[in-house]
């Protein structure tokens, strides 16, 4: 087995990450960081996301884990003084794993040029690059809605704890197949109506936004930004590939959900 470790520069994580590279060692396990099985990850839930965006062409061959120098995240399973167990859980590594679905971002271009696909973890937003966002929302070929408003956020069942709940959106078990749509800031009064509330659609279903008053738009994929120029229409549907993770012991969601969003309940 080949691991390779990922660290936020927090002083505790870098810290965390010395002491693993010391255990693997002494496990005979060897570090990999080009090609490896298994992505240890040690920070938060965002140091996560970027381990899955470093290694986003090699989701075939790697299994994710998350060690969390905080508190528990959405995609941390460990902390950082279950190092040892951890290592042991890696010795006696079966290949089990639980896979989650993730976002296909397709936009699509004025005139011939190529299409560009992008991956998200968490969530992708379609914002204006300035000013409010004026588009039809399609899913598939039903034209549902003109969204008038800040943006538009369609995330993954395991990004529905991040921004998308901020903005409204419902939290989904990850092992639901789907994505939801949310709304950011919309305009509705008497002229301009909107759903107004989160939508789910279905695993085979896509969301297509074509901007009306803007070829200028600005998109994120979980922390990374991307301003894309002359966008004709941007296709949001489940991608056909996903994120596995080293499943050596389970949590249950809505607890984690529950201690973090509620904490103490009297
Ligand atoms: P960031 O500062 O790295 O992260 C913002 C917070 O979101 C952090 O506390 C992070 O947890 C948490 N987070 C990330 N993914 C999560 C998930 N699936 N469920 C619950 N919490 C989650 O922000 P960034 O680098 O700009 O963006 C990374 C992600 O953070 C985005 O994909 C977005 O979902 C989320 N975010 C949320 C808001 C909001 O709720 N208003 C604003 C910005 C970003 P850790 O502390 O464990 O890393």
């Amino acid at each position: 087995m080949k691991v390779a470790i990922q660290n936020n520069d927090k002083p505790v994580s870098v810290e965390v990450a010395n002491k693993l590279r010391h255990l693997l060692e002494n496990a005979d396990i060897e570090i990999n960081q080009i090609n490896p099985d298994i992505l240890i990850t040690i920070g938060g839930d965002g140091t996560l996301l970027s381990g899955f965006h470093r290694y986003a062409h090699q989701l075939d061959a790697i299994r994710f884990i998350g060690v969390h120098t905080g508190r528990l995240g959405f995609y941390t399973d460990w902390r950082e003084y279950e190092l040892e167990s951890l290592v042991e859980s890696l010795k006696n590594d079966d290949g089990e794993s639980v896979s989650y679905p993730l976002l296909d971002v397709t936009v699509i271009y004025e005139g011939d040029r190529a299409e560009n696909n992008f991956l998200a973890l968490n969530e992708s937003t379609v914002q204006k690059v300035g000013g409010t966002l004026v588009s039809d929302v399609y899913i598939d070929d039903v034209h549902f809605e003109r969204f008038r408003g800040d943006g538009i956020c369609v995330s993954t069942p395991t990004g529905s704890t991040g921004y998308s709940k901020s903005v409204g959106g419902a939290v989904l078990h990850p092992r639901i197949e789907a994505l939801q749509m949310s709304e950011i800031a919309s305009i509705n009064n008497r002229v301009y109506r909107t759903l107004s509330s989160p939508l789910v659609i279905a695993k085979d279903e896509e969301i297509i936004i074509k901007a009306i008053n803007s070829d200028e738009l600005l998109l994120t994929m979980d922390h990374i930004t991307s301003r894309e120029s002359d966008v004709k229409e941007v296709h949001l549907r489940i991608a056909d590939e996903s994120i596995r993770f080293a499943r050596y012991r389970h949590l249950n969601f809505w607890d984690r959900v529950s201690e973090s969003f509620i904490g103490e309940k009297n």
